[in-house]
């Protein structure tokens, strides 16, 4: 904020996140920029009403939550923050494949509600081993390459899909359905657009291995949430782990948060301190250059 308010006047939204609808349609009329987080849905009737809006920055790597094509047809220009969430992001996952598969989360809930009544034993509470087993990676972008770095510390096999083979790493490209069919631990870092929407689907969740699980830190609506709980619930795939949800926030009425085998955070991939300063700091960067005619750090493309 000190950075930004040298530069312009600033409207600063100081409730609870996310910033009412009406107030941001209000305010957006006079405004050169706005700084927006992934909750703040930046369609046409937004883009319309801000006439004088030069740039639409965004505290985060994602972006469909803006209509970017349009915002572009307005010469607006619009920003992101990746790579200071990459590692952070990459970390979650990890946690999130070792939690599930080590059923690290149910042991917890098993001695907190006091069911840790039986001495040691071989069989009690078996789960998957990570290291030596496949991961397969969907979107070889910058997370999916920092969770397969961290994958081969732990001996495992990675292997990925993504529109296109990328020449810069050395890991196995296969076709989706290889993917599935191979993978103990399926992770999800694409981003969210069209050809993403709904990718993992009944059929898809059906190709994938009964003992394997998926990982979803990428956006909820990758997955169709309702097919994930029917290939659950009939025990197509061993379980799941997600940090994002068609819908958020979920309760714990939600139909996954009644499933033992599925490990559940509350959209934190991004979430420490170090990362969330480093964005901030992107964020109001890139408001700040574009706004003086110049370029920003991190454009959409
Ligand atoms: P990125 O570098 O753009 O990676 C996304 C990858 O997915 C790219 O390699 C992309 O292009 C690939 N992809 C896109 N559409 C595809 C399709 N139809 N089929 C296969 N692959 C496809 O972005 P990133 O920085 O790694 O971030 C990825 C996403 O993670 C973000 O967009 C955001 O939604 C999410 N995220 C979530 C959190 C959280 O808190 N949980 C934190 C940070 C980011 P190619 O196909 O050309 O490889």
């Amino acid at each position: 904020m000190e950075e930004l308010r040298k530069v312009a006047e600033v409207d600063l939204w100081e409730g609870e996140n996310p910033a009412p609808r009406d107030w941001i349609l209000e305010r957006v009329v006079d405004a050169d920029g706005i700084l927006v987080t992934l909750v703040d849905r930046v369609d046409r009737e937004l883009i319309d009403r801000a006439k004088r809006l030069k740039v639409i920055s965004t505290y985060s790597v994602g972006y469909d939550h803006i209509d970017v094509a349009y915002a572009k047809s307005k010469g607006i220009t619009v920003t992101h923050t990746p790579e200071v969430l990459t590692e952070a992001t990459a970390d979650l996952i990890f946690g999130l494949i070792l939690a599930v598969a080590r059923r690290i989360v149910e042991g917890d809930r098993l001695i907190r509600e006091g069911n840790w009544n039986k001495p040691w034993s071989p069989e009690f509470m078996l789960g998957k081993e990570v290291h030596g087993s496949t991961l397969g990676i969907v979107g070889m972008g910058r997370i999916g390459r920092s969770v397969a770095r961290r994958a081969k510390a732990f001996d495992m096999r990675v292997i990925y899909y993504s529109r296109r083979k990328h020449e810069e790493v050395d890991y196995e490209y296969v076709d989706l359905d290889t993917l599935l069919r191979e993978s103990d631990f399926v992770v999800l870092t694409v981003d969210l657009n069209p050809e993403t929407y709904h990718l993992m689907d009944y059929e898809k969740l059906s190709k994938m291995k009964r003992t394997a699980f998926l990982i979803n830190a990428s956006r909820g609506a990758v997955v169709k949430e309702d097919d994930l709980v029917r290939a659950l619930k009939e025990g197509l795939i061993a379980g799941a782990a997600l940090d994002v949800f068609e819908r958020e926030p979920i309760g714990k009425d939600h139909p996954l948060a009644q499933l033992p085998n599925v490990v559940l955070t509350p959209h934190i991939g991004s979430a420490t301190r170090e990362t969330r300063e480093k964005m901030a700091e992107v964020a109001v960067r890139n408001l700040i250059l574009a706004l003086e005619g110049r370029k920003p750090l991190y454009e959409v493309p």
